[in-house]
């Protein structure tokens, strides 16, 4: 596949990280840098995901960004045939993926396998969806917003 997974600027409405989610923000920023990163609370050590304040296990405050990944591996599949988006409304089928990033406590990430097995424009091409899951994956930058990058997924 050439171009990007996702339409450039999808999708509307993306939050500013300075101002929507002070939590997110600098994760945002992170993915910007093309570094995969979870927060690591200082007090007790668990990774978390998606960022947040404090630690759901010991209630600390004071964390800092571990680098996870590039590698992970796929816990769960979905192939959505319908578009989530209108601006998807040429991109189905397509892959989600649910990956647990290496280094990342079992805390996972959503995004797209990008090259997925089968022909997303043969509707008759069956994907077998039971035989990703366990397959090694490595993060894959895209672009999709001037101010956002996604991590996504490439089979290993
Ligand atoms: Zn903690």
């Amino acid at each position: 596949m050439t171009g990007t997974y996702l339409p450039h600027g999808w999708p509307d409405g993306l939050p500013d990280p300075d101002l929507d989610d002070l939590d997110a923000g600098d994760w945002w920023l992170e993915c910007a840098r093309r570094r995969l990163c979870m927060q690591r609370c200082s007090a007790c050590g668990t990774v978390r995901f998606p960022p947040r304040p404090l630690c759901h296990r010991c209630l600390g405050p004071s964390w800092w960004w571990q680098e996870v990944g590039p590698g992970g591996e796929i816990f769960s599949v979905c192939e959505p045939h319908y578009p989530a988006h209108p601006s998807l409304r040429d991109r189905p089928p397509y892959l989600v993926v649910l990956v647990t990033p290496d280094g990342s406590g079992g805390e996972r990430l959503v995004g797209n396998l990008v090259n997925g097995p089968g022909d997303p424009n043969d509707p008759a091409d069956q994907v077998d969806l039971l035989g990703l899951i366990g397959r090694r994956v490595n993060c894959q930058w895209e672009p999709v917003a001037d101010r956002y990058t996604l991590p996504q997924w490439r089979l290993a």
